[in-house]
């Protein structure tokens, strides 16, 4: 790390240590030429993620857009806004995993309608026909036999 002051390359890590967030590293330094003191933050990059559309154009990925379609799907059904929250970040979280910075939306898709699967079979059908995820018949009627199945164990 170049010296803010002097331009001096070799600058020296007197101590590190973590944010309160233990998100970022915080590093006091000190120059070896002019004696300057200064701090710098180590933070983990994010890369911009970008969306893949059907269509091929790329948008940046938009986490709430990703909520509003949530809160559509789920709306008058018995889901608080903050496990949306929670769901928001849980598929950031699998996208940034991932290592990819391009994400098809139908990849988003089905990341959202595993997640709404486990939580509500209304909002599921909701958002699988509002953005025609039952394109193949194979689908549906694998959806269908999903469904039965697990209505048969709560039975
Ligand atoms: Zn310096």
């Amino acid at each position: 790390m170049k010296c803010p002051f002097c331009n001096f390359i070799d600058t020296q890590v007197k101590d590190s240590r973590p944010s309160e967030d233990a998100d970022s590293i915080k590093r006091r330094r000190c120059c070896q030429n002019c004696g300057a003191r200064f701090v710098t933050i180590e933070r983990r990059e994010i890369p911009e993620i970008k969306v893949v559309k059907r269509s091929g154009a790329k948008k940046p990925f938009d986490a709430q857009k990703v909520l509003q379609s949530l809160r559509i799907a789920t709306r008058k059904r018995p889901v608080s806004n903050e496990l949306l929250e929670k769901i928001v970040s849980h598929i950031l979280k699998k996208i940034e995993k991932s290592g990819e910075t391009e994400i098809s939306s139908t990849f988003i898709g089905q990341l959202i309608m595993n997640e709404l699967a486990k939580i509500d079979q209304v909002a599921y059908v909701r958002y699988a026909s509002v953005y025609q995820y039952f394109n193949a018949v194979d689908d549906f009627s694998e959806f269908i036999q999903r469904i039965t199945k697990q209505n048969e164990k709560k039975q």
